[in-house]
């Protein structure tokens, strides 16, 4: 069994109790505008371009056969993306990775591999394995292969997904999953719809299927300036919270650029309007202020 993933994180603190492995799986239903992961929403590789590295060698612009490389004034290589259709040709002859290729097929064996390198990392930790992506679901056999190697090794699992799934993908890797970080985007379904490509219809009622079905949730909520972040969408947080007595807990993400290089790198610079801003810390204290006083359980 093989499936694509884009990357392997070993010592993530961030993605569920203790230290963990995180394995990013490529593609997902959904395209956030705020997305973080812009390289994981399709499924086919993608080329990541760092012109620092570069050594103006003209390796990649020889092979190249769309013609989408050429040397510039500096001496650098420059990449019309427009022209790329990802074929890879170039990140395998670029020795300095200025030219890399991310998402690549991996064995369930070779990711399981990396995962059990830590596993006294987890036993000492309480950690585990977390699926995240992309979508982990959206390659449901792949995402349950996974998971199953994971448990026949007594590890901890963890699956932090946008809900966006057919209830039978679920239900078949519930017994499978002590903790599902469950995505929390927006309230209002026509809003949810314009911000994400997909309506929140389909999302709420798995949270609320797989709540019943007595499966560990941790509701998480990204946070984003000129989107969601406003106060109906808080009191929509605060109403689907009350609504699941034995959810684990929210957890607000409020908006950051950290990834800002890494969007330049993949050509997704464009993606987020540079007007909006993270918000400061006293805002974020008002929005756990908020949900804190209506009973919200905050992580
Ligand atoms: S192969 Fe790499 S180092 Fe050489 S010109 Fe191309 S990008 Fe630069
Ligand atoms: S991935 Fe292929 S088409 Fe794209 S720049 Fe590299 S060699 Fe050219």
């Amino acid at each position: 069994m093989t499936g694509r993933i884009f990357d392997i994180q070993r010592f993530c603190i961030d993605d569920g109790p203790g230290i963990r492995t995180t394995v990013f799986l490529k593609g997902c239903p959904l395209h956030c505008k705020w997305c973080h992961n812009p390289e994981s929403i399709s499924p086919a590789p993608h080329l990541s371009f760092l012109q620092e590295k570069c050594i103006g060698c003209d390796a990649c612009i020889d092979v190249c056969p769309k013609g989408a490389l050429a040397r510039t004034s500096s001496g650098k290589a420059i990449l019309g993306r427009q022209y790329c259709d990802a074929c890879g040709a170039c990140a395998g002859v670029c020795d300095t990775k200025a030219l890399e290729m991310v998402g690549r097929d991996a064995a369930v064996e070779e990711v399981m591999a990396v995962v059990l390198r830590d596993r006294e990392y987890y036993q000492a930790s309480t950690g585990g394995m977390t699926l995240s992506g992309g979508e982990p679901l959206y390659q449901p056999a792949f995402a349950k292969a996974l998971l199953v190697a994971a448990k026949a090794e007594g590890l901890h699992t963890v699956v932090e997904t946008s809900g966006f799934a057919e209830w039978a993908v679920l239900e078949s890797i519930l017994p499978l999953v002590d903790l599902f970080l469950y995505d929390y985007k927006e309230t209002d379904a026509h809003l949810h719809q314009a911000f994400t490509g997909q309506s929140n219809e389909l999302i709420l009622e798995n949270l609320r299927k797989l709540h019943a079905a007595g499966a560990r949730i941790l509701l998480r909520c990204p946070m984003i300036p000129e989107f969601n972040a406003r106060k109906e969408h808080l009191d929509g947080i605060a109403r689907t919270a009350a609504s699941l007595p034995r959810l684990a807990g929210v957890e607000l993400l409020p908006y950051h650029r950290l990834g800002r290089a890494k969007l330049q790198r993949l050509g997704f610079l464009a993606r987020m309007p540079e007007s909006v801003k993270p918000p400061d810390e006293h805002t974020v204290r008002g929005w756990n202020d908020y949900l804190t006083r209506q009973g919200v359980n905050l992580r």
